[in-house]
């Protein structure tokens, strides 16, 4: 099936983002949220990030009137009905993404190919929930989606090799390179970071140095572009914790074991950049 259509569903920063670079790919795109007013917002975030393109002469006016027309607003999921291709990037909560999935497996076409860009939760068991198992898969963008040009694309144990083939050809059309992974708690790049995070926090936890003396050893060490405490700031602790839960479930091996120090400040409210306050205060 030739994709011409997509629908990006959810409009936070990775929908927003995934749903840019496809409509700069040339592709429509319908944009899916629950309320308009997060379309909107996302739109204009869009908009204003062609226009500051246009001013540094990487892309015409032109071409970014070309992209906006192609985004398609939507709050129906049923808008699904006439799309060649989903990617699905609404909250990391596995009830959620069933219900997503159930839904999108009646309103799509067969043969349709389902995508998740979630970061943790497994492909076969989000698979498992339609009757297309071998039409998804998970297309794991990094953040932010416009400059990072990874995508890991994760094989559920029944999803096709025609499938992955096709998703592997849509990365690419999309300006990504694509890595294939197999669908095991973390993929590749949460495995690794994660672990690599919670250990620093335990280097805090037991008072091997502070902070600052942590991310200052990763960058100028080992030349990290920012160290792994200023990171885990950035992506959330919440987010941190629940990736490190779904390894230490997942693989049940204690040495992914969250540190205490990461639990205590989630429970504090203390979850990085968004709420003022993590490793750092901002
Ligand atoms: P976000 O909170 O910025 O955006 C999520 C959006 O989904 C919100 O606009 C929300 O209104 C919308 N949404 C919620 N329920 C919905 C529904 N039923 N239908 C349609 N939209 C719905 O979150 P995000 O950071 O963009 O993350 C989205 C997904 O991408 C998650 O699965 C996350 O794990 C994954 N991811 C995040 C990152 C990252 O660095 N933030 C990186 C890779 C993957």
């Amino acid at each position: 099936m030739e994709i011409k259509k997509i629908m990006v569903i959810g409009a936070g920063q990775m929908g927003g983002g995934i749903a840019q670079v496809a409509a700069q790919s040339g592709l429509q795109v319908v944009l899916n949220d629950i309320d308009a007013a997060f379309i909107d917002k996302r739109v204009a975030f869009i908009d204003k990030t062609l226009s500051r393109n246009v001013e540094k002469g990487r892309i015409t006016e032109e071409d970014k009137q070309a992209v906006l027309a192609r985004l398609i607003p939507s709050t129906d999921l049923q808008d699904a009905a006439d799309v060649d291709f989903v990617v699905e990037a609404a909250v990391e909560n596995m009830e959620l993404k069933e219900q997503i999935f159930r839904k999108l497996d009646e309103i799509t076409r067969p043969g349709v190919i389902l995508a998740t860009n979630t970061s943790s939760l497994p492909i076969t068991e989000i698979a498992a929930v339609t009757s297309r198992p071998e039409s998804v898969i998970g297309m794991h963008f990094m953040n932010p989606v416009p400059v990072m040009t990874l995508v890991e694309i994760i094989r559920g144990i029944a999803t096709s090799d025609e499938v992955y083939q096709t998703v592997e050809s849509l990365a690419k059309a999309m300006g990504k390179t694509p890595v294939e992974v197999n669908d095991y708690p973390g993929f590749i790049a949460n495995r690794l970071l994660m672990p690599m995070i919670n250990e620093a926090i335990y280097c805090v936890y037991e008072g091997v140095a502070s902070p600052e003396a942590v991310d200052q050893v990763m960058k100028l060490g080992l030349n990290h572009p920012m160290g792994p405490l200023v990171l885990a700031d950035f992506i959330g602790l919440d987010t941190c914790l629940a990736i490190m839960e779904v390894l230490y479930e997942g693989f049940a091996d204690s040495k992914y074991r969250p540190c205490p120090l990461l639990r205590k400040m989630v429970k504090a409210g203390w979850l990085g950049k968004k709420s003022g306050q993590g490793f750092y205060a901002y």
